[in-house]
């Protein structure tokens, strides 16, 4: 872990916030309106009720009230109202630290054999209720993996890295580069999330256009469970059955604990270079992208920010006036009344990286792109890992705020942009609050790329989460009506379980949970995350089957009937 102290009830580091500027508070205001500022209780009036016994676990145990409430919550939005009002459904009864491999399944051992639950941590950034404790009859163990951390092996050759799945992201990258090596993977949680989190929820970071899901960058898997260590040992390509190690990246924990991972690495770009350039609209910048990634421009980096989240984002940036007067005059031209800000970043020799611009260039400017420069690339690259501070300012100043992701094939993406905005503004309607939606598209492929939204609406006293969980619940609607996956790369979580039989059909629920019962027969494992069935706060209280009637035709092996 980081030597620096982490915030107990809010994102990030505790020395860390974020200002917002005057003309975003302005913004907010016009489309929202006022909201309740909702305040912060202080660590001392939240009363933790008594451990219950967990007997001998076979690792490190600590009972301290204040490790007990730091392992409580992720960073959903529930989880954070609940952090800051004291209102924290359930504390784990202990948290257990093993230091092997070995302590894990002894761990998991005892923990079966007492009737106790496990709860699977690594760096603790779910934002989809993976690492939220719900109260249970039974006592609960959180099991955090900050002691399984580091290099554990290298092989240069064939360009691959062991490392233990409590590493966390700066530690990643911090032990290859002396050895010329990077991993590349930078989620936006990338200084508190942990390789095993980014395995076992399939994460994507913000080089993924270029350097590929975590799924991709897996090469072998250890994985303890009750029967001992499963080892998926590091190949290129094998035709020796199913790929087991697919089934365990993005099992959440309900299949074993991955204790390793052997990752694929990449030497460290001799250059970086990136650009924000101004698309007219949204269509033309969506079919910009298509067409980059479908010719195969080398890119690394691609983010095309829809009109509204162009607007809020120059509301953030602190320009000179001069600047912000051009910038202003720019988005008053008829070309770009509905601009669109396309971030464009790319790696490799100079040669590589001016060969990748130029080709990239041709096919923004024969859609109507205009270069802005490279502050806006800068900016990006210095900045990226601070926005999730807005989170916290925005609570304290009367307005909430949340993301959602999905993707789908460049056929159904603009049925899907539109019918979650439409199915946002209109739950927001019936239920008498203002909200603004943003969108970006990133994470491209040939066949498609995912959008992430992010909505903001005025907090009402005491129905902060009553109202979030109308609006989410209404996105997760219109996303998969519109065709979109469940979620892209943030995980099922409890948050999603109850949708998830909506995409992988019910069958294929079945051997999910099948698997599930041969690693984890006693049902220890991460009550309710990925396979349902365990109430948990900031989750739908019904089952819910969401999907819409849709009148397209579905391949065969898509979406399956009830
Ligand atoms: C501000 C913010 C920004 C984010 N940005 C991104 C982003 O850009 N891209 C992205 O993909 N996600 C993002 N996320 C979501 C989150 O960071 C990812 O899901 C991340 O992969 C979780 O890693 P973690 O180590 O924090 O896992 P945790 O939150 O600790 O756990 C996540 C899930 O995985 C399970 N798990 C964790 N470790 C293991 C293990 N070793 N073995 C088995 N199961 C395990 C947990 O039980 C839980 O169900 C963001 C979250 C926040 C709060």
């Amino acid at each position: 872990m980081t030597g620096r102290t982490r915030r107990w009830n809010g994102w990030g580091f505790a020395d860390v916030s974020f200002t917002l500027p005057d003309a975003a508070r302005t913004w907010l205001l016009r489309r929202l309106g006022d909201g309740g500022a909702m305040a912060a209780v202080s660590e001392a009036e939240i009363a933790l009720p008594d451990a219950r016994p967990v007997g001998d676990l076979g690792a490190a145990v600590s009972s301290d009230p204040s490790r007990r409430l730091r392992h409580a919550c992720g960073a959903s939005f529930p989880d954070l109202v609940a952090l800051r009002t004291g209102t924290v459904a359930a504390f784990p009864d202990a948290v257990a630290f093993p230091e092997t491999a070995g302590e894990v399944v002894a761990v998991l051992r005892a923990a079966a054999a007492a009737d106790v639950r496990v709860v699977v941590r690594g760096g603790g950034t779910s934002v989809v209720g993976g690492v939220t404790v719900a109260p249970d009859d039974r006592p609960v163990v959180v099991l955090s993996l900050d002691r399984l951390s580091g290099l554990t092996s290298l092989d240069p050759v064939s360009r691959l890295a062991g490392f233990g799945a409590g590493t966390l992201g700066p530690a990643v990258e911090a032990a290859l580069a002396p050895h010329g090596l990077r991993l590349g993977h930078e989620p936006q949680s990338f200084e508190l999330s942990s390789v095993g989190g980014w395995v076992a929820t399939r994460s994507a970071g913000q080089r993924s256009t270029g350097i590929g899901k975590i799924d991709e960058l897996v090469a072998g898997l250890e994985v303890a469970t009750v029967d001992g260590l499963w080892r998926l040992p590091a190949l290129p390509a094998s035709a020796a059955g199913p790929e087991l190690r697919r089934l365990v990246v993005g099992s959440e924990g309900r299949f074993g604990v991955i204790t390793e991972a052997t990752l694929r690495v990449r030497p460290l770009p001799m250059h970086e270079d990136g650009v924000v350039v101004l698309m007219p609209g949204w269509e033309t910048g969506v079919t910009a992208c298509r067409e980059l990634v479908q010719a195969g421009v080398a890119i690394e980096v691609l983010r095309l920010s829809d009109p509204t989240e162009t607007s809020f984002a120059q509301t953030l940036i602190h320009m000179s006036p001069v600047a912000a007067r051009v910038s202003g005059l720019l988005f008053r031209t008829k070309r770009f009344r509905e601009g669109c800000a396309l971030l464009l970043g790319w790696t490799g020799t100079p040669a590589e990286v001016r060969s990748a611009r130029l080709a990239t260039a041709e096919i923004w400017r024969a859609h109507g792109g205009l270069a802005v420069g490279r502050g806006g690339w800068r900016r990006w690259r210095s900045d990226r890992f601070h926005h999730p501070y807005l989170r916290d300012t925005l609570l304290g100043q009367g307005w909430g705020v949340d993301t959602f992701e999905t993707a789908a094939t460049w056929s159904d993406l603009p049925a899907l942009h539109a019918g979650v905005r439409a199915a946002l503004d209109e739950a927001g309607r019936s239920a008498g609050l203002g909200v603004a939606v943003l969108c970006h598209l990133s994470h491209a492929y040939t066949d498609g790329a995912s959008h992430y939204f992010t909505f903001f609406w005025p907090l009402r006293a005491g129905r902060a989460v009553a109202d979030w969980r109308v609006l989410k619940e209404a996105a997760t609607r219109g996303l998969l009506a519109a065709g979109g996956t469940l979620t892209h790369h943030h995980g099922v979580g409890t948050m999603h379980a109850p949708y998830l039989a909506d995409e992988i059909g019910p069958h294929g629920l079945r051997v999910l949970r099948a698997v599930a019962g041969v690693s984890d027969p006693a049902g220890t494992l991460n009550p309710g995350v990925l396979l349902g069935g365990h109430a948990m706060p900031g989750a739908p209280a019904e089952p819910v089957s969401p999907r819409t009637p849709d009148p397209r035709p579905r391949t065969p092996g898509g979406r399956e009937g009830d």
